[in-house]
């Protein structure tokens, strides 16, 4: 019988301090060359193994060889300019100075095929692979080329469609789509943000997921989130669309959020990640704390449907921190596990 509850993360985990500064995202790598090659290899060896140590069933690359989950990925394509940078407003909530889209964009070769690879050598425990969604790729970009945020996210998603091919052919399980954009465009989520988001999955037997989360624990995001009133709605605009998709999971921010539980009935039918784990804060849940969040999703989702997973990214954090928290998740899994089969 498979595993009730497998417990997994939403993405990234803090990386060793001599790869890159800790506890600061986009923090620059402390090797070069091959050095840099090997520390990478190292680092997801070791991640790997947090991963394991805290007994967690649904296993990444911590996404060790990555400076920042969407840059990385766009660095490797053709049509953007890094050198050439403009301010813009990222997700409606703070400037940031981006690459610029000069060209049509494509993928001259895989970006994170040889990664993957060398994780599935590392484990025969499922493996879950999260890549940028088009949404939120578009929103990290000045677009000087096509001067249309959907003709670009559909290009985005071609290219995306095509490296997902090639993880799922590596030996990946699942392949996650990161989009915390999706809580912010609503009309765009519905009117073509999904559609390129199951462009993305076209042909793919692995099964897909999309992480939509109110984004890592940095002031920016804290800031909006005290904007947001005292019930966050945002998932009711989307969900009821993203049910009728494609897309196999979805992973929320649920612990010590705002949203309703109950806005996880609107996805009924599909596997849920619940975010069980605050990465905002460097309390560490208790066991109990994360049973009691996964017994209230219980309430909307079926048991053999509810993953059990972390809000989002663990990078900002320390890591001593963040493998606490993985072993609250598992403990607290655990509880909600034997509480079902007694
Ligand atoms: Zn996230």
């Amino acid at each position: 019988m498979k595993k009730l509850f497998p417990t997994s993360t939403a993405g990234s985990l803090p990386k060793p301090s001599w790869l890159a500064e800790p506890e600061k995202l986009w923090s620059p790598w402390k090797l070069q060359g091959e050095e840099l090659a090997d520390g990478k290899r190292d680092a997801l060896r070791l991640s790997l193994h947090e991963q394991q140590h805290a007994g967690i069933d649904i296993v990444s690359d911590g996404e060790q060889s990555r400076q920042h989950f969407v840059t990385t990925f766009i660095e490797h394509l053709d049509g953007v300019d890094f050198e050439k940078r403009e301010t813009v407003r990222i997700r409606d909530r703070y400037d940031a100075s981006v690459p610029t889209v000069v060209g049509p964009v494509s993928r001259q070769k895989a970006v994170f095929v040889e990664d993957a690879k060398f994780l599935r050598q590392q484990t025969k425990q499922p493996i879950k692979w999260a890549l940028p969604g088009p949404m939120t790729m578009i929103d990290t970009l000045y677009d000087a080329h096509y001067k249309s945020r959907e003709k670009l996210a559909w290009e985005f998603a071609k290219i995306l469609n095509q490296e997902a091919r090639e993880l799922e052919a590596a030996g990946v399980d699942i392949i996650q789509f990161d989009e915390p954009a999706f809580n912010v465009f609503f009309d765009e989520v519905n009117d073509w943000g999904i559609a390129t988001l199951e462009r993305a999955i076209e042909g793919l037997k692995c099964e897909t997921a999309v992480h939509i989360c109110y984004g890592y624990g940095i002031k920016a995001n804290t800031d909006w989130k005290k904007t947001l009133g005292s019930e966050w709605r945002q998932y009711e605009r989307i969900f009821p669309k993203l049910q009728k998709s494609n897309i196999g999971m979805v992973s929320l921010e649920c612990q010590n959020s705002r949203v309703p539980m109950e806005l996880i009935e609107l996805l009924r039918g599909k596997k849920v990640m619940v975010g069980a784990i605050d990465v905002a804060s460097n309390t560490v849940e208790t066991p109990e704390e994360v049973a009691a969040t996964l017994r209230k999703a219980l309430q909307f989702v079926d048991a053999d449907k509810l993953c059990p997973c972390t809000n989002c990214g663990m990078a900002p954090l320390s890591r001593t921190i963040a493998r606490a928290k993985l072993e609250a998740l598992n403990a607290g899994a655990e509880i909600v596990r034997q509480e079902l089969s007694a």
